[in-house]
């Protein structure tokens, strides 16, 4: 058995990573042309819009990477949303619902 210990605070890494992370860019932008509605409220996205606009695309992890590190950069975890609905979820209940599902891998 092994215990997880997880330290929200490692979330903010990324944030300085951000801007140089090609990879991700690399991700979300292969998840953008798919053109798929928002995950979280199921209404379709307008593509044409750019960020900062709240109704433009975003690309967000269905599982938050800080749990799970090896699925950062996995299409198969990589959602798409409202950069509205990706802001307004809650960091909270984001880790919250990844913690949820350690039981079943452990
Ligand atoms: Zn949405």
């Amino acid at each position: 058995m092994m215990v997880v210990r997880v330290h929200l605070g490692e979330h903010m890494p990324d944030r300085k990573q951000r801007g140089s992370d090609y990879r991700w860019k690399r991700t979300a932008k292969a998840q953008k042309a798919k053109r798929l509605p928002c995950f979280h409220c199921g209404q379709p996205i307008d593509y044409t819009l750019v960020w900062p606009d709240p109704q433009s695309f975003s690309a967000d992890h269905l599982k938050p990477w800080v749990n799970h590190p090896e699925l950062r950069y996995d299409p198969g975890n990589v959602v798409s949303s409202h950069l509205l609905c990706n802001q307004t979820k809650g960091s909270s209940e984001h880790y919250t619902a990844g913690l949820g599902n350690l039981s079943e891998v452990f």
